[in-house]
């Protein structure tokens, strides 16, 4: 059997200015997805070892991935678009295609297209209108009518954080063999949840989402049903669409399907009011202030206090300061404490290039901030010393510089990778847990850090990735749609 491969992945923030572009993307073409795009924590990795297992004849396209970020660049995705469709042509010219199977993240908006999943499954099905098409989400997917149009059947990651990927790719990888061995049609049920939820509120370790994923697992035992998914939308992108949702996809009963979906929808709004943050959380004033004590007083080591309104790795700029004003404001107190202040960090590429061209050693006079989210973000001037350079670091060749001002030492990106990265500090010769107070731009702790973590704190922080939803001046979102309007009453048929 030939089956065409693909991924296009990437969540994109709407309240970032910034667009992604080409040099945001690590791009596998061809070939190459299967050797160097073979990634442990890609969704297509898995599809391609089960397809590979089934002994198909595997037709690689091309896979794009970015951190998220802004939307993303028409031209670009224009660029991917194509290479993607022409390689399809071409395998198409040389013999029959039997089925399709695509990772794809199911958030991706571009520039004046919007839903990029929905406007590429939909030129895939011009070329392939009548094969079995099978997609591997994020759980943060935002489905829209053009995807549930165009694909059969979908699953999405029952994780968060998102540590089922490549099982998740094996799943849709299944749903295709199976449809294209017994011949049998793979239909999709949709239920609409008119709520968002916070990206911190909805770790699949805690409830209700622990309850609720179980809920699917036990589903997908039923006959008829193959995949069981709750999708939670993106919060930071104000769409149409945003929402979350209940998607099942099964075989030959659609009536098991969307029985299984009223169901899984009715059960996931009735436990709306219980998704809240699972650590302690203070605005950015207050997490500050509980931060010095803990350290000054309580002699905890490390506090870590998560910048989480400005997280790039929801899509946020990383240069909004909310945090970085009230840590200048208190720098007496920061001059106070045992160890320096680690912070992990500032998105700033004008500010990294001025510290490489000044040197290692050398004394700055830097502005750090407000490049990109000028409405929580201001230019902060910064007087340090440049402590380390890093040139070129990780998958997407990122400077990183290290700086020290009074007793804070501050790490600066010259591009939008995010810091949840275990080896990005290690990178700089930087060991957090050496540290009595660690900020950083992220919201719940990434492993690497709440293994040493004494005490986490989320600051509510304002930033494009804000985790009160109430307060976000969403515009286009379809109303009523929970916590925005929260007496709102909703009924599934
Ligand atoms: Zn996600």
């Amino acid at each position: 059997m030939r089956v065409v491969i693909g991924g296009m992945n990437h969540e994109s923030n709407t309240f970032n200015p910034i667009i992604t572009g080409p040099e945001d993307f690590v791009v596998f073409r061809g070939e190459e997805m299967l050797t160097k795009g073979m990634l442990p924590y890609y969704s297509s990795t898995g599809i391609i070892n089960t397809l590979s297992a089934a002994g198909c004849e595997i037709i690689p396209t091309v896979l794009a991935r970015a951190v998220p970020n802004g939307v993303v660049s028409g031209p670009f995705y224009q660029s991917i678009k194509s290479e993607l469709i022409e390689r399809i042509k071409t395998a198409k010219a040389a013999g029959p295609i039997d089925g399709i199977c695509l990772g794809l993240h199911g958030s991706m908006k571009v520039e004046g297209i919007g839903c990029a999943e929905g406007d590429l499954l939909t030129a895939i099905r011009e070329l392939l209108p009548d094969i079995p098409l099978t997609v591997a989400l994020d759980m943060h997917a935002t489905i829209t009518p053009e995807m549930l149009k165009t694909a059969n059947a979908f699953v999405g990651y029952k994780t968060a954080p998102h540590i089922d990927c490549q099982q998740t790719g094996e799943h849709a990888a299944r749903m295709l063999l199976a449809s294209l061995e017994t011949g049998r049609k793979l239909y999709t049920a949709y239920r609409r949840i008119p709520m968002l939820v916070a990206g911190e509120k909805s770790e699949s370790e805690a409830e209700p989402m622990k309850s609720l994923i179980k809920d699917c697992r036990d589903m997908e035992n039923r006959p008829g049903v193959e995949a069981a998914s709750f999708l939670l939308g993106f919060p930071w992108a104000d769409t149409e669409h945003n929402a979350c949702c209940a998607l099942v996809s099964g075989f030959d009963d659609p009536a098991a399907a969307e029985e299984t979906a009223r169901e899984l929808a009715e059960r996931f709004w009735k436990r709306r009011r219980d998704f809240s943050f699972r650590s302690e959380y203070y605005d950015s004033a207050e997490s500050m202030k509980k931060a010095y004590e803990a350290v000054l007083e309580k002699r905890e080591h490390p506090v870590f206090v998560s910048d989480s309104g400005d997280n790039p790795t929801a899509g946020a700029a990383g240069d909004a300061t909310d945090i970085l004003e009230r840590i200048m404001e208190t720098m007496d107190t920061v001059d106070r404490l045992p160890t320096q202040l680690l912070y992990s960090g500032f998105y700033d590429a004008p500010a990294a290039e001025a510290c490489i061209k000044a040197g290692t050693g050398a004394m700055v006079d830097i502005t750090v901030g407000g490049n990109w989210d000028t409405i929580n973000g201001k230019k902060i001037p910064i007087k340090a010393q440049v402590k380390k350079i890093v040139r070129d670091f990780g998958p997407y060749h990122s400077d990183l510089v290290l700086i020290s001002c009074r007793n804070m030492l501050m790490v600066l990106t010259s591009k939008h990778i995010g810091f949840g990265d275990d080896e990005l500090l290690p990178a700089l010769g930087v060991n957090a847990a050496e540290y009595c107070l660690v900020v950083v731009k992220l919201g719940y702790l990434e492993p690497c850090f709440r293994t040493i973590a004494q005490r986490a704190i989320m600051a509510t922080s304002k930033g494009c990735s804000n985790e009160v939803l109430e307060s976000i001046p969403y515009k286009l979102v379809r109303r009523p749609l929970y916590p925005l309007d929260p007496d709102m009453e909703c009924s599934f048929t």
